[in-house]
C-alpha cells in the first residue's frame, strides 16, 4: 500500500538525531555522502524497511533507489537472507576458525563468476580493491597503477587520486593523509579513451602492475563503456603483462550473474567484489588466476588478513542472497524492463519541459544527468546542473522517493519494484522536475 504523494515531511526526529550526532560523529554520519551536503536539507534517519519501502524514524515511507547504495538487489529483508541470518547466529557470530559455509561460498561465487579460480573474502570493498592492488604489485614485481578519473574504488590511498589530471600526469593526493609517494604511483586516465590509455602505459613502460576500473562506471553516475572498449584493455593489459582488475563491487551480480565481464564477455586476470556479496552484511572479496591468487599468503608471500573475514553470520546471508540470484537468472531481463520504464519515463518527462537531460542505463542501474550532453565520462559528468539536481532531489524526498543524495551517484533497482510502483515514481518525477525548474 503506498502512500499518497505528500510534500509536508515531517523530519523532527531525524533533525533531532543529526543535530546529536554533530556533537559526536564527525559531519553527523559515519559515510560522507549520507550528510546531504551535496542536495542541502539534513540527512534522513531510517528506522525499518521492507522490500522497496523504508521507514523513517519520524514514520515516514520512501520508494527506495538507494538499496543501500546496491547490496538489497532483492528488495530489503527477504524473507530467504534473513531466515539464512537467523539460522547462522544460533551457531555464534564469529569464530576466527575456518567453517564450512566459507567454502559454499568460494564454490558459489567461482560458479557464478567463471574468470575467478581462486577467492578470498573481506569485509568490504575497500579491502578487496586494496588488497587486489598489492596482490597485482607482488605477481609482477611492479609499482604503478593506472586508475580512471571518476571511477571510485573505496577510501584506500593509492585510489584517493585528483581526477581530471591527464593521461601522463602522474597523480596528486585528493585527501589530505594521502602521501605525495603513494600518489606517485597512481596514474590517472579519462574513462573511455583507450589511446589516453596506450599512451599512460608506453609512458611507463613494465613499471605498470595493475590497470583497474569499473567496468560499467557507477561512481560519478551511470556510465557505461564504449563500444570496443573494454576489449581494447583487455588486449592492451595482455600485451604489456598488466593484470586486468574489474572492479565489480558494484556491479557484480546486479548486471548479470556473472556481473559486467559476463554481459560484456571479457575475462579479467582479477576480480573485487562487495555489496550484493553480502546481502547487506559487510562483505567483499577479490578472486582471480589461480596464478596470481596463489601469490596470497599462507599460499604465497602477499600478506593479506582479517579477524572477522568470512564471518558466519556474513556468509550465510551472502550465500542466500546468491544462490537465490543463481537459481532465478529469469530476474534479470526483469530488472532491466523495469529499469528501462523508469529511464524512458523520466527522459520523456525532461523533454516535455524542454529538458533534453541524459538518462544512462544499464541492466538495474541507471542515472539522470542534468545536462544535454551525453555524459561518457567524467568531464561530461561534470557539465550537470547541480543546483537543479538538488532542488529535484528534495522535491522527490518530499514525495517519498529516496534517490541517491548527490548527481554523480548510480541509482539501484530492486526486484521489489513493480509496475505500479514505476508509475508511482514517474509521478513523482513529473512533479519533482516542474518544481525543480519552476
Ligand atoms: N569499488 C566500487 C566500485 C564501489 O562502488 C565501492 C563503494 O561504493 C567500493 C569499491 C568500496 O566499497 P566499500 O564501501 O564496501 O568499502
Amino acid at each position: 500500500q503506498e502512500p499518497a504523494l505528500r510534500t509536508d515531511l515531517n523530519l523532527a526526529t531525524s533533525d533531532a538525531l543529526f543535530t546529536r550526532a554533530k556533537d559526536h560523529i564527525p559531519g553527523g554520519v559515519n559515510s560522507p555522502v549520507r550528510a546531504f551536503r551535496a542536495v542541502g536539507g539534513h540527512p534522513v534517519f531510517m528506522q525499518s524497511a521492507k522490500g522497496a519501502w523504508l521507514t523513517d524514524v519520524d514514520g515516514n515511507r520512501y520508494l527506495d533507489f538507494i538499496n543501500s547504495w546496491g547490496p538489497m538487489i532483492l528488495g530489503h529483508a527477504p524473507e530467504v537472507v534473513l531466515s539464512a541470518v537467523q539460522d547462522a547466529i544460533q551457531g555464534s557470530l564469529s569464530f576466527g576458525a575456518p567453517t564450512r559455509r566459507e567454502v559454499e561460498m568460494a564454490e558459489l561465487i567461482k560458479k557464478m563468476v567463471p574468470s575467478i579460480e581462486k577467492v578470498r573474502l573481506v569485509n568490504s570493498g575497500t579491502e578487496a580493491t586494496m588488497s587486489a592492488i598489492r596482490v597485482a604489485r607482488g605477481y609482477t614485481g611492479r609499482n604503478k597503477i593506472i586508475k580512471f578519473e571518476g571511477c571510485y574504488h573505496g577510501h584506500g590511498d593509492s585510489f584517493l587520486i585528483a581526477a581530471g589530471s591527464g593521461a601522463l600526469t602522474l597523480g596528486t593526493p585528493d585527501s589530505p593523509g594521502v602521501t605525495e609517494g603513494v600518489a606517485q604511483d597512481t596514474i590517472t586516465v579519462a574513462y573511455n579513451d583507450l589511446a589516453a590509455t596506450h599512451a599512460a602505459i608506453e609512458a611507463n613502460k613494465d613499471q605498470v602492475a595493475a590497470l583497474i576500473l569499473e567496468p560499467v562506471v557507477g561512481n560519478m553516475g551511470l556510465v557505461a563503456p564504449a563500444e570496443g572498449y573494454l576489449q581494447g584493455l583487455r588486449a592492451l593489459c595482455t600485451e604489456h603483462g598488466i593484470v586486468l582488475i574489474f572492479d565489480e563491487v558494484m556491479t557484480g551480480f546486479r548486471l548479470a550473474r556473472g556481473g559486467a565481464q559476463e554481459l560484456y564477455g571479457i575475462k579479467p586476470d582479477m576480480t573485487t567484489l562487495g555489496k550484493i556479496i553480502g546481502g547487506g552484511m559487510p562483505v567483499g572479496a577479490y578472486g582471480g588466476r589461480q596464478d596470481i591468487m596463489d601469490c596470497v599468503a599462507p599460499a604465497g608471500k602477499v600478506y593479506q588478513a582479517g579477524t572477522l573475514s568470512g564471518n558466519p553470520i556474513a556468509t550465510a546471508a551472502g550465500i542466500a542472497q546468491l544462490t537465490y540470484l543463481h537459481e532465478h537468472p529469469e530476474l534479470y531481463p526483469e530488472l532491466e524492463r523495469i529499469t528501462t520504464r523508469i529511464a524512458d519515463g523520466t527522459r520523456q518527462i525532461a523533454a516535455e519541459l524542454g529538458l533534453n537531460y541524459t538518462v544512462n542505463q544499464v541492466g538495474s542501474m541507471f542515472s539522470v544527468f542534468f545536462t544535454d550532453k551525453p555524459v561518457n565520462n567524467l568531464e561530461d559528468a561534470k557539465t550537470s546542473d547541480t543546483e537543479a539536481f538538488g532542488r529535484y532531489f528534495r522535491a522527490m524526498l518530499h514525495r517519498g522517493i529516496y534517490l541517491a543524495p548527490a548527481q554523480y551517484e548510480a541509482l539501484f533497482v530492486s526486484t521489489a519494484v513493480t509496475d505500479d510502483l514505476v508509475d508511482h515514481y514517474l509521478t513523482a518525477c513529473r512533479e519533482s522536475m516542474r518544481e525543480a525548474h519552476g
